[in-house]
């Protein structure tokens, strides 16, 4: 039996027992997204995208929050973590996005996870070892309608299909395509994805066949492509409370659901002229309040923000200042006041100052899927619910 190491979550109660650097998760923020995605796509299932430790929310109690919500399906990238959903009791479809590797195809039918097949020769290699298990595989087609990443090219796919009618232990449950532009400015390749799409489907109806649930829509093609929602809607990001871009219409009112802070951990005064951190890149011009605070790289906050980063301390905004260190970071505070123990807002909201993930990825010149999914696994998250039992929602028991 497979083993994977993910760091566990720590739940200590007391907080300072845990590292003041924490992610904290806003499970109503959760749920009311959710809503308000339902609410967008009316009667059509939604399957919330976890992969990547959920965008960086944690995997497992998000999972948890979704079944207990009543999602019709879970969707994850790889293989490990549908294991790791199933080993923590989640019962929900779960379909892997991803390619199939290796001697993988017995763990995905062992786990009852679906399966994506990409090719006339995966698929056939699904079937044979579902034939050897004597069971049946849960696959979904994948058709390449632009992206060129896995799938087959919608101009091929009839025989794709026709394949597919002819595997005796794989039950064709869904069929699916993914967007490479939805989430910019101009829609007309999406729309020309969209009709390739529909081409291909056409198959069915052409042969007076049942049609498998089909699927295409992301976060962007959920905010502005409603011919897009099919059966089934495949909302990532936006289920987290961030847009995909700042080219799609905010049509789906949503809001983070993650904060990332920290506290000040070591207050100084540094002399004009006395350069900070690693490589000396920037030093006072007159005496100044520099604070430090125990996040860095190492945690996933991005090297490339140092000297334009920006925190959050008793409300106000102020400037990280030198290199962005592997576990800690200078802040300098000029004249403001600070002591340790004080929060530090890295995401989120503190009084009427908000910095989001977005901000995070321009300073680091990146996107803010990958700000999120690049919190790794050594902050502790912590999850808050004025409405839900967080314990027994989402917190496996503590081990000692
Ligand atoms: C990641 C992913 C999604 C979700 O994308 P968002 O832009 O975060 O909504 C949907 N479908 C597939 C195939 C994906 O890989």
């Amino acid at each position: 039996m497979p083993t994977f190491a993910y760091t566990p979550l720590l739940s200590y109660e007391d907080d300072g027992l845990v590292r003041p650097t924490q992610v904290v998760v806003d499970l109503d923020a959760l749920a009311d997204n959710l809503a308000a995605i339902r609410r967008r796509v009316g009667a059509r299932q939604v399957m919330p995208i976890l992969k990547a430790n959920a965008y960086g929310h944690g995997l497992v109690p998000v999972a948890r929050l979704m079944e207990h919500l009543g999602v019709d399906y879970i969707g994850v990238a790889v293989l490990e973590e549908g294991i790791l959903l199933r080993q923590a009791g989640i019962r929900t479809p779960i379909l892997v996005l991803g390619g199939i590797w290796g001697n993988q195809i017995p763990l995905f039918l062992k786990y009852d996870l679906t399966l994506t097949a990409s090719s006339v020769e995966k698929l056939e290699q699904i079937d044979q070892a579902a034939a050897a298990l004597g069971v049946t595989a849960k696959v979904h087609l994948k058709i390449d309608t632009g992206m060129e990443r896995i799938g087959v090219h919608y101009y091929s796919a009839t025989p794709f299909l026709e394949a597919s009618l002819r595997c005796r232990h794989v039950q064709v449950e869904g069929i699916f395509s993914h967007f490479a532009n939805a989430d910019a400015a101009d829609l007309g390749s999406a729309r020309q994805q969209l009709a390739r799409f529909q081409e291909v489907l056409s198959f069915y109806e052409k042969r007076s066949l049942p049609v498998p649930m089909r699927h295409m829509a992301n976060s962007a093609a959920i905010l502005r492509l409603p011919e897009a929602f099919f059966d089934l809607v495949r909302p990532g990001i936006l289920l987290y409370g961030v847009y995909p871009s700042a080219e799609v219409p905010r049509s789906v009112a949503v809001r983070p659901a993650l904060t990332w802070k920290s506290r000040v951990v070591y207050f100084k005064v540094t002399q004009p002229g006395h350069p900070v951190s690693y490589g000396w890149t920037w030093a006072p011009q007159r005496l100044t309040r520099i604070v430090t605070v125990p996040v860095g790289y190492g945690d996933g906050y991005f090297r490339a923000m140092s000297n334009k980063a920006h925190v959050l301390i008793r409300g106000r905004r102020y400037r990280q200042v030198g290199r962005i260190c592997m576990d800690q970071m200078m802040v300098n505070l000029e004249w403001g006041t600070a002591y340790n123990g004080d929060e530090v807002v890295l995401i989120g909201q503190q009084g009427e100052e908000r910095i989001t993930a977005e901000d995070l990825a321009a300073w680091a010149g990146t996107i803010a899927y990958e700000v999120l999914t690049n919190i790794n696994t050594r902050v502790p998250r912590r999850y808050v619910s004025q409405r839900y039992d967080v314990q027994r929602l989402v917190q496996p028991p503590v081990l000692e």
